[in-house]
């Protein structure tokens, strides 16, 4: 586990899950619910959770697992959420994955209320949405602690069905990961942008800037690429475990990144 990086200098890991049961907090209620899509239930599948310790701030992070998306057809789903909870234990807010991994910020009120907030699995992508009450149904979440072998598990898995989570699993404060307001566009039409064929709504496209993956960016130009699956490899020698790939970006400069999983960082060439 020495050539893995899987949390930030600093931080600390805790499991106790008594501390959310239910995901009832001090001023927040959360429902999961599913629509047009099953909950994850099956063996192996349910909500993988850590918490995260920084300073006086906590992260609950979870990651929804399925083995199988069915449409469009890949193995493995990783749709992640993560909880922002404040020194005394009121939550700040949610991000939440509405979709190809662009988080979307949900500010929840610090007064002494209870308020009730329902995220939902929806469609056979599995992204969540919090745009859909009552129509969804409840769930009682399987939770599954996302211990250390776990996540190197999937990120070491050489193809599609790789975790894509990586210096933001690493780093739930990371730059690039939480939007700086409310994320103002509609996902769910975003969401259906991508189902089919055609861009049928091209205005939902413009304020997506926050995402749950790497991003890497360009040494000559510098746009701004998020990563998707990368090739792993092992090097014998050192026996350090890499991922790598060739990139071209948008202005068509190529260049060579690899993810160093015992920095935990993207390097450049
Ligand atoms: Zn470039």
């Amino acid at each position: 586990m020495d050539n893995f990086c899987i949390l930030k200098r600093g931080y600390h890991l805790s499991y106790d899950h008594t501390r959310f049961s239910d995901f009832t907090f001090k001023n927040l209620r959360l429902n999961l619910r599913y629509f047009l899509c099953g909950p994850p239930q099956s063996e192996g599948e349910g909500i993988y959770y850590r918490i995260i310790h920084n300073q006086q701030k906590t992260c609950i992070q979870c990651i929804i697992f399925y083995k199988t998306q069915w449409v469009p057809y890949h193995p493995h789903d990783y749709h992640p959420f993560y909880i922002y909870l404040d020194a005394k234990n009121c939550v700040e807010f949610l991000l939440i994955d509405d979709g190809h991994h662009f988080s979307k910020l949900i500010p929840i009120k610090k007064n002494n209320r209870q308020f009730t907030q329902n995220i939902t699995i929806f469609l056979p992508d599995h992204g969540l949405t919090n745009q859909l009450g009552r129509i969804s149904k409840i769930f009682k979440p399987k939770l599954l602690p996302l211990l250390p072998e776990q996540i190197v598990k999937w990120w070491t898995i050489n193809n599609m069905a790789q975790l894509k989570l990586r210096s933001k699993l690493i780093d739930p404060w990371a730059s690039g990961l939480i939007p700086d307001k409310p994320t103002q566009k509609d996902s769910i039409i975003y969401r259906l942008n991508h189902l089919v064929p055609l861009k049928m709504f091209p205005f939902a496209e413009k304020d997506l800037y926050f995402t749950f993956r790497d991003e890497s960016i360009c040494p000559k130009c510098q746009s701004l690429d998020t990563l998707d699956f990368m090739s792993y490899y092992y090097n014998n020698t050192t026996g350090n475990h890499f991922l790598t790939k060739k990139m071209t970006c948008k202005n068509n400069h190529t260049y060579d990144i690899r993810f160093n999983f015992k920095k935990g960082e993207i390097e450049y060439f």
